[in-house]
């Protein structure tokens, strides 16, 4: 059998079609797919306004500018994420807040982030680890409370919802944050190649982000602060970037999101039978689905009470491309030279020691998802 990675897009020959003829037209960058995108994740989200930026990366540097995290201010994080949910606080000179996590979701402890707010404290940014959405309600309250900004680091989450009041609110609605972000890297739900999003309900944020995707530029005649002086005239307003996206990455971002409930049926189809397989076997655990909330399982998983490395090995050696998500961001050597001690979050550390991500993505087959069972179990002896 071929090498099963952990992650892969899916590519349909519609997607190609599309990219086609957004080279073929006038605009390469800056035309009119950019809205049509935008459009098309405001209706998938309910969210009232989307910027489409070059990554998801580029989406939390501007979310957390346009949040005015500048020198001194603090942020709170999860420390166990992707770098770049705390690396786009240290772009703004901010200082980095690790709360630890909850032992089953594996997401951020809005306990845990109550008891790290300080005067300093500036913004929060829960990450919805593996497709699971964070407690928002309470993580929403902590911020009411000390006037904190909320940044949802949706890179796992397109797709996930968590109910509210017998409602079902989608990630990425921003219904209890200010801005939610997006990535459309190859192993997240959708692709652009490289590609995010910032997601919002507010205008003043909106007009914001755009400025900051640009240059700080705008054209836009009712902004401007001085007076035009003929039909050339534009205005930097702010010190701002070059983060657009192509139009030819938002026909294939839009063309994929016409499939994203097809893949997250496939991927919460193969989840299950993950699960069915898996329960009731001595120590071997995984992240459950807690009451309320539907993941969009970006990913699956294990965690090993003993033998990880044993289990990362055998797999790799069977042609599973397992991986590990994440190693506690603060224990990377960079975050250690700027203080950062081991032991800070022993609830990190320990998960950490024990997962192992095994493959989930659409167009895995019922074949492949069978031989990653029988060779997880057969690696652990059950
Ligand atoms: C992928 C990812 C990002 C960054 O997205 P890019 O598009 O790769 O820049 C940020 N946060 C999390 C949790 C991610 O998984």
């Amino acid at each position: 059998m071929k090498n099963i990675p952990y992650g892969h897009q899916y590519i349909c020959e519609r997607d190609i079609g599309e990219v086609t003829s957004a080279l073929r037209s006038d605009w390469l960058t800056q035309g009119p797919r950019i809205k049509k995108f935008e459009e098309a994740l405001c209706k998938k989200t309910g969210a009232k306004y989307a910027v489409v930026v070059s990554s998801g990366t580029a989406a939390l540097h501007i979310a957390c500018l346009a949040s005015g995290i500048k020198p001194g201010d603090e942020v709170i994080t999860s420390p166990i994420t992707f770098v770049a949910s705390s690396n786009c606080i240290l772009y703004c000179g901010g200082k980095v807040v690790f709360a630890d996590i909850e032992n089953d979701t594996i997401n951020v402890d809005p306990g845990k982030i109550a008891r790290m707010v300080t005067k300093a404290t500036k913004a929060i940014i829960p990450v919805h680890f593996a497709g699971q959405p964070c407690r928002m309600e309470k993580i929403r309250a902590i911020s009411r409370k000390h006037g904190l900004t909320v940044i949802e680091d949706a890179a796992h989450a397109l797709g996930a919802k968590y109910k509210i009041g017998g409602k079902w609110v989608s990630v990425g609605s921003c219904r209890h944050s200010d801005m939610a972000v997006l990535s459309f890297h190859p192993v997240k739900h959708i692709t652009t190649g490289e590609g995010g999003a910032v997601l919002t309900n507010e205008q003043n944020i909106y007009e914001k982000l755009c400025l900051l995707r640009s240059h700080g530029i705008t054209k836009a005649r009712e902004q401007f602060i001085g007076t035009e002086e003929g039909g050339w005239y534009y205005e930097m307003q702010c010190l701002g970037y070059n983060y657009r996206m192509t139009d030819f990455q938002c026909a294939l971002g839009m063309s994929q999101l016409n499939k994203i409930d097809l893949f997250n049926e496939r991927r919460r189809n193969i989840a299950e039978r993950y699960c069915e397989a898996f329960k009731g076997i001595e120590g071997l655990k995984f992240i459950i689905e807690r009451e309320g909330v539907k993941s969009s399982w970006h990913i699956f998983v294990l965690m090993v009470t003993d033998g990880r490395k044993r289990l990362y090995e055998k797999l790799r050696a069977s042609g599973i491309g397992v991986n590990v998500h994440y190693r506690p961001v603060y224990l990377q050597p960079y975050y250690q030279r700027l203080g950062f001690r081991p032991g800070s979050c022993p609830n990190a550390e320990s998960y950490y020691s024990k997962a192992v991500t095994i493959p989930l993505y659409p167009d895995m087959t019922d074949r492949q998802v069978s031989y990653v069972i029988s060779k997880v179990k057969k690696a652990i002896g059950a």
